[in-house]
C-alpha cells in the first residue's frame, strides 16, 4: 500500500509502498478515505512532538471503509463507513474506568505512537470504530474525529451556562469547529484572531465580535465590550501570549480552557487565581462519548463540518497540504487528504 512516512524531524514524509498492516482478532483493517491534516501533524514533523517509533505514518483525523475484520469483531461488517476515535486506550486504567479515557495512563495516539491514516489503509481495534452515516462525508467524518470532537470536549469542560458571552481565542480547524458548536448554545462568541480573511468568515458562523490582536489591546476590547470581563474564554492558538490574554480577558470567577499546545510556559499573577477565582481548566483530545454526540448532530444537520474545509490534497501531494497549514497559505482552516 501506498504511505508517507515521516523518517526524522525537518525532512519531509516519503511517500513509498509499506505492507498492508496486519490485524489481530479484535482489530479492523480500514481503507483509508479522508484524514485532516491538522497542526498536531506539524508539530510532528518540525520535531515538537516527538513520535514513539521511527519511521512513523503520521495522520490521526481519518475516516474509510472497514475491508477485513478480525474473528472477535461482531459490531461491525465489511462495508461499513466509519470514522476512528485516534486515542488507543487500555479500558482497565482507572481513568478509562472513569470514562475520562482521554486521560488513559497507556493511552497511545494513532499517527504518533502507532502508524496513522496518511496511507491507504489502516488497522485500528473494534473498539475506535464509530459508524458513520450515509449522509456525512469522508472528508466530513474524518475531521468530526479530533477538529471538532478536541473543541466539543473543551467546551463541555468549560461548563457554559446559557447567555454566557465566550471568547474563542484561534480560528483555526479548532476554533472554527467551536463556533458551530457553541452556536448550539445560547451564548454570544467574541473570536480573537489576526488573520481579517478568518474573522471575517467567523461573522459567517455567528460570532458579535471579531477582535484582532495586531489592530487592537485585546483584554481592553473584551473588559469594554463585555463590562466585567467575559464568562469562558478559550484558548486554542497554543501561546503563552493567547493563553496570558485569555486568563486577564475573564471576569471574576470566570473559567479558561487551554486547549492549545506549546512547550513554552506563561506568567500567571497569583491573585488571578486566589483573588479572583478564576478557574483555569486544561482540555486534551476527546472522548468517545464526544463523537458519537458529534456523529449525531452531524447526522441531524446540526452542524456541517464540512464548512470548514478549506483545501483538499492527494496522499502524493501530502508534503504540500502540510506546508499550506503551517506558513497559512491562503488562510487554510482545515486541510483534508482525500484518498483516491
Ligand atoms: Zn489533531
Ligand atoms: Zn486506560
Amino acid at each position: 500500500m501506498r504511505a508517507a512516512l515521516l523518517h526524522e524531524p525537518n525532512s519531509p514524509l516519503e511517500i513509498k509502498d509499506i505492507d498492508i498492516p496486519e490485524i489481530s482478532s479484535d482489530e479492523v483493517l480500514v481503507q483509508v478515505k479522508a484524514c485532516g491534516i491538522c497542526h498536531g501533524d506539524v508539530y510532528l514533523v518540525k520535531g515538537e512532538r516527538k513520535p514513539s517509533k521511527w519511521p512513523i505514518v503520521p495522520g490521526h483525523e481519518a475516516s474509510g471503509i472497514i475491508v477485513e475484520k478480525g474473528d472477535n469483531v461482531t459490531d461491525f461488517g465489511i462495508g461499513d463507513r466509519v470514522v476512528l476515535y485516534p486515542l488507543l486506550t487500555c479500558n482497565r486504567c482507572s481513568y478509562c474506568l472513569q470514562g475520562r479515557e482521554n486521560l488513559c495512563i497507556n493511552a497511545r495516539s494513532i499517527g504518533k505512537d502507532v502508524d496513522g491514516a496518511f496511507a491507504e489503509y489502516i488497522k485500528i481495534p473494534q473498539n475506535n470504530v464509530f459508524k458513520l452515516g450515509n449522509s456525512i462525508s469522508f472528508e466530513e467524518g474524518g475531521i468530526l474525529t479530533d477538529a471538532l470532537a478536541t473543541p466539543f470536549h473543551a467546551i463541555n469542560r468549560a461548563n457554559i451556562k446559557m447567555g454566557d458571552t465566550v471568547v474563542i481565542f484561534g480560528l483555526g480547524g479548532l476554533g472554527m469547529s467551536a463556533l458551530q458548536i457553541l452556536n448550539l448554545l445560547n451564548v454570544e462568541i467574541i473570536a480573537v484572531e489576526i488573520s481579517e480573511r478568518k474573522l471575517e468568515i467567523a461573522e459567517e458562523f455567528g460570532i458579535s465580535e471579531g477582535i484582532n490582536p495586531r489592530k487592537v489591546d485585546v483584554v481592553r476590547k473584551i473588559k469594554e465590550l463585555t463590562g466585567k470581563g467575559a464568562d469562558v474564554a478559550i484558548e486554542l492558538v497554543g501561546s503563552p501570549v493567547t493563553m496570558e490574554q485569555a486568563i486577564q480577558s475573564v471576569k471574576l470567577g470566570g473559567r479558561v480552557v487551554i486547549v492549545g499546545y506549546t512547550t513554552k510556559s506563561f506568567s500567571l499573577e497569583p491573585y488571578y487565581l486566589m483573588g479572583k477565582e478564576i478557574e483555569i481548566i486544561g482540555s486534551r483530545w476527546s472522548l468517545r462519548s464526544d463523537l458519537i454526540k458529534l456523529i449525531e448532530l452531524a447526522e441531524k444537520g446540526m452542524i456541517d463540518p464540512g464548512r470548514i474545509i478549506t483545501h483538499k490534497f492527494h496522499l502524493e501531494d501530502i508534503n504540500e497540504g502540510i506546508r499550506i497549514l503551517e506558513e497559512q497559505i491562503g488562510d487554510p482552516i482545515r486541510v483534508v487528504l482525500t484518498m483516491l
